[in-house]
């Protein structure tokens, strides 16, 4: 995914940092991130993923995954939608060609992680070689050096705050959720999740590969995938990847 501006700090969005990594270590000795998430979206829009009014961004976390993606790429191009896929560097490893599709469909690669281990329990040097490997190996196959980092759970540690701006990556978390993931999650309770925060300037998280979930979970999100854009439709939203959902640019 191509970032809208020039991919660097705002200086405001560093002045949050502190508030961020604290909701970051709160988080993440909790079940759910629900709750902080809404408080983190009060406290730092921009890192939350907070666009412009008349945009939706819609991004899937864990791919790209063989068995499942390109069903996600089958039905974004029949609702003609693009979007912003979070990969994990082991994945892609063994994934090049998906990759090369991905990006060939005019969808944007950004960085979640080599693995799916937090970043909470990693040292500095280890969190940038995670970031690192990812976003070189995004770059040498598919041509194009992503501009966007969110960390496995969306735990922002200092580390991967310091690796990112290393890196010129954007951290960009999320506003909404279909809690997909779960055994349980089915199109219609997905779409039940999202609706409360499905509104001009959210960024939805989905997931187009189950590697980190309930086997199969990857069906909820794909299934709910038609209705989501039609919503968004009616109430005048467009559906597409962050590259186009206005993100300030930022310098530092
Ligand atoms: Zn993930």
């Amino acid at each position: 995914m191509v970032r809208s501006g020039t991919g660097r700090w705002e200086t405001g969005r560093w002045a949050a940092g502190g508030a961020v990594m604290a909701l970051g270590a709160l988080a993440y000795g909790l079940p759910s991130l629900a709750t902080f998430r809404r408080l983190r979206t009060r406290v730092t829009p921009g890192l939350a993923g907070v666009g412009r009014p008349d945009h939706v961004a819609l991004t899937f976390d864990d791919g790209p995954d063989p068995a499942s993606t390109p069903r996600f790429l089958e039905v974004l191009d029949a609702l003609e939608i693009r979007s912003t896929f979070f990969v994990l560097g082991g994945m892609l490893e063994r994934a090049p060609g998906l990759a090369r599709e991905m990006t060939e469909a005019g969808h944007e690669l950004a960085v979640h992680g080599w693995d799916h281990r937090p970043m909470l329990l990693r040292g500095p040097a280890s969190t940038y070689d995670q970031l690192a490997r990812t976003r070189d190996l995004i770059a040498e196959t598919t041509g194009r050096a992503p501009a966007y980092v969110r960390p496995p759970h969306g735990v922002l540690s200092a580390g991967v705050l310091a690796a990112a701006r290393r890196l010129d990556l954007t951290p960009v978390l999320w506003t909404a959720w279909g809690r997909d993931w779960t055994a349980t999650a089915t199109p219609a309770n997905v779409l039940a999740t999202l609706a409360p925060d499905l509104r001009g300037g959210a960024t939805v998280l989905l997931h187009d590969s189950d590697c980190t979930s309930a086997p199969g979970a990857w069906h909820s999100a794909l299934g709910a995938l038609p209705e989501l854009a039609a919503r968004c439709d009616d109430a005048g939203l467009c559906l597409g990847p962050l590259a186009e959902h206005g993100l300030r640019p930022v310098s530092r």
